[in-house]
């Protein structure tokens, strides 16, 4: 049974409390603290929630997430509760509404807004204003990014479950350096109104969580066509729950050569996803080698097409409209330049300048047309194989969680831990991570990658795997 099925029965068979469950993980966040899991508490509203959420759970008005303790990735807006996004740009800013999906887990109990890498620009939590997350496995170590206190959070039990958002591996590559789950999801499948945009037309928002099961009942609250956020198409969202525990014997996984091959594929993970790969044969899937051939131009691509839209998203923060204002200021260009130069970070800026180059009339052509011409045979890869399988198989990352500092000086480095990740979301096709193994006592996550709108099918073959 899941870890929230397990607390959902305690709460309603009144053997804990909504208010007593709130309280044990605020001691833990207090406790555990030095790992920088949240930018903000939310103590008082928290405990003030999970009295709401007990009353509910006595009148039996409830569902299987009311009074369940969990965490938000801080760029997810909440109604009167200052959203950063990891940037001092946005230290000050408390919006006046709340994001979509956290109406949706309205009976949940949000304990606080997790730390992210500044805007989710990042692959280790280090980008973020507030100081870097630690790995609570080993301290010493990077917990991932940009989801990087979501991700800890759920790890170190300073939340039950969290929202983290995935633009090219921010919610997968985090929970594979945490030994956690991760949900990518279909393009446009759970609203991101309220969200603060990265990459628009990759931005996704989904779960990190203990197992499969919390994943998949995660996103059946929050899943499903929003009338405030127009790529939401109106497909049926199938129960979850049910798909998922179907048996995987005969199911068609992949294995795509070419992401065995990638710059950087550590040996021992290589080895613990082939390993992994023999376990899911003998629960009776067939396994076959296919090709995504374009998969060497993702990390151009996606650095390419990312930059630009940053940049063009990011141009609302004018020390006006949003949060910080640079002191001392006098006319309106020199409001812009100060609050800008120092409100973002340098991973900020550096995005901000190629995009504006890579759209900037004498390059355009040569660099975000090409890029979203060459995207386009990306996409068409991953449809031309899911007319041959059904779920494919993948390491997450092309290491385990690496020591804190050790990519700072070296942005590329950073950008390459995405390699396995980032076409994905090029693709607009979900992707699960979930533990595989371990290396040196770190662990290993597997990408389970499925086809349009079939969370269903990456959840079973991930529930048939953590339950073998
Ligand atoms: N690491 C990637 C980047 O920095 C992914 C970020 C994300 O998914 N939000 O762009």
């Amino acid at each position: 049974m899941g870890q929230i099925l397990k607390l959902h029965n305690q709460l309603i068979n009144k053997e804990i409390s909504s208010l007593e469950l709130t309280k044990e993980y605020l001691k833990n966040i207090k406790k555990k603290n030095n790992l920088n899991a949240f930018i903000t508490i939310l103590e008082k509203e928290a405990l003030e929630a999970a009295k709401e959420a007990d009353k509910l759970l006595a009148e039996e008005d409830c569902n299987i997430l009311t009074g369940i303790p969990y965490a938000l990735k801080d760029n997810f807006c909440t109604k009167n509760i200052r959203t950063t996004a990891g940037s001092k740009i946005l230290e000050p800013y408390v919006p006046p509404f709340n994001a979509t999906a956290v109406n949706k887990l309205n009976d949940a109990v949000l304990l606080g807004k997790a730390n992210m890498d500044e805007f989710a620009m990042g692959v280790s939590g280090e980008s973020s204003a507030f100081g870097p997350t630690k790995n609570p496995i080993d301290e010493t170590r990077v917990p991932g990014g940009s989801s990087s206190g979501a991700a800890c959070a759920v790890a170190s039990n300073q939340a039950v479950f969290a929202l983290g958002t995935d633009t090219g591996g921010s919610i997968r590559q985090p929970a594979s350096f945490c030994g956690l789950v991760g949900l990518k999801v279909t393009y446009g499948r759970v609203s991101r109104y309220g969200v603060i945009a990265m990459a628009s037309s990759l931005d996704t928002i989904g779960p990190i969580t203990q197992d499969v099961e919390d994943a998949a009942l995660v996103l059946q609250a929050i899943a499903g066509k929003d009338k405030f956020d127009s790529t939401t198409p109106d497909v049926i969202v199938p129960d979850y729950i049910k798909d998922m525990k179907k048996s995987i014997k005969g199911m068609k996984v992949g294995i795509p050569k070419e992401f065995f091959y990638v710059e950087g594929l550590d040996n021992d993970v290589k080895q613990t996803i082939e390993q992994a790969i023999e376990k899911i044969k003998k629960l009776g899937a067939k396994i076959t080698e296919v090709s995504l051939p374009h998969t060497k131009y993702a990390i151009p691509v996606y650095y390419i097409i990312v930059p630009s839209e940053v940049s063009s998203n990011l141009a609302r923060y004018d020390g006006i409209k949003y949060g910080f204002k640079a002191a001392g200021a006098e006319e309106l260009l020199d409001v812009y330049e100060k609050s800008r130069a120092q409100g973002f970070g340098d991973e900020v800026k550096r995005r901000i300048m190629i995009g504006a180059y890579s759209l900037s009339a004498g390059y355009i052509d040569a660099y975000y047309r090409q890029a979203s011409k060459v995207r386009t045979l990306i996409r068409k890869d991953f449809e031309n194989v899911f007319k041959q399988v059904d779920c494919l198989v993948t390491p997450t990352a092309p290491t385990t969680a690496f020591k804190l500092g050790e990519k700072c000086q070296d942005p590329i480095s950073m950008y390459l831990a995405d390699i396995l990740t980032a076409p994905i979301n090029l693709a607009g096709v979900p992707a699960l991570s979930i533990p595989a193994g371990e290396v040196k006592g770190l662990p290993v996550g597997m990408q389970i990658i499925g086809d349009q709108f079939r969370e269903s099918d990456i959840l079973r073959l991930g529930y048939a795997f953590e339950n073998a």
